[in-house]
């Protein structure tokens, strides 16, 4: 069916830091039921949505590599594991209020979930399911940025939506410069020679080369969640 919205599918990055919320545990129930009731209401109008989770929240392996013997491989298979644990509390959640929802991971865990078949995920999205990408792009030394940036392309969803705990791109590091302005429009460039540490360099490259539009917004801030997805304007889009 085709919508009056701007977007018509879309690729929400959810961060594990988002989840946790300012709660002391992990993931913040409060977080996950806000992502759950607003995704619920723009599924309605018949957009698709896909979602990419991290696992910063419970574990980031390149903060981890190192100790103990670890190596850099290893802890990032475990980040890997942990945007698994992330996807699931989300899915259960999304599921206790009636959205259809599939887990997809990048590698598999047939017993939890589907394992990643693009055909698949499309078709789920076509029948109105949410489909949840897990375990990054299954690779060590990635993030799941570029996981978001790659699932996005992969499936064709015409935008980004970058949930973070920001309000989006400033032109400098707003705790260091008051003069610091929220930017609207920010190109690709700009935030590659500018690094403004919005997502890291594969992710970015990978939205500039494939032309897709990165809206970076604040996900605290209720009804943005939505906002971003019916394609109103909120935070910095980056683009160009
Ligand atoms: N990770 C990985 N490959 C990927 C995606 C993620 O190895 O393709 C690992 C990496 O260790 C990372 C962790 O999973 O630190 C959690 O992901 P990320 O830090 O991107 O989560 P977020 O910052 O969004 O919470």
């Amino acid at each position: 069916s085709q919508s009056s919205y701007k977007w018509r599918r879309v690729l929400l990055k959810v961060s594990g830091e988002a989840l946790a919320g300012d709660q002391e545990q992990n993931i913040d129930p409060k977080v996950t039921m806000a992502i759950a009731r607003e995704v619920a209401a723009v599924t309605r109008l018949g957009i698709e949505v896909a979602i990419v989770v991290g696992g910063g929240n419970i574990f980031r392996g390149a903060s981890w590599a190192g100790s103990s013997g670890l190596d850099r491989s290893s802890a990032d298979y475990i980040g890997m594991l942990a945007t698994v644990m992330n996807a699931i509390f989300l899915q259960a959640t999304m599921e206790s209020i009636g959205i259809p929802t599939r887990v997809q991971t990048a590698f598999r865990m047939s017993e939890v979930a589907e394992p990643y078949i693009r055909r698949r995920a499309i078709r789920h999205l076509e029948k109105g399911r949410v489909v949840i990408f897990a375990a990054g792009t299954g690779n060590p030394f990635f993030t799941t940025d570029t996981a978001a940036a790659l699932r996005c392309a992969e499936i064709n969803a015409e935008v980004m939506l970058k949930a973070t705990n920001v309000d989006g791109v400033y032109s400098d590091n707003p705790k260091h410069n008051p003069n610091a302005t929220l930017l609207e429009t920010i190109t690709y460039q700009d935030v590659m020679s500018r690094e403004l540490s919005v997502m890291d360099m594969t992710a970015i490259t990978l939205c500039h080369e494939n032309k897709i539009p990165v809206v970076v917004f604040n996900l605290n801030e209720p009804g943005n969640i939505s906002k971003a997805i019916i394609g109103e304007r909120v935070g910095t889009l980056i683009g160009g």
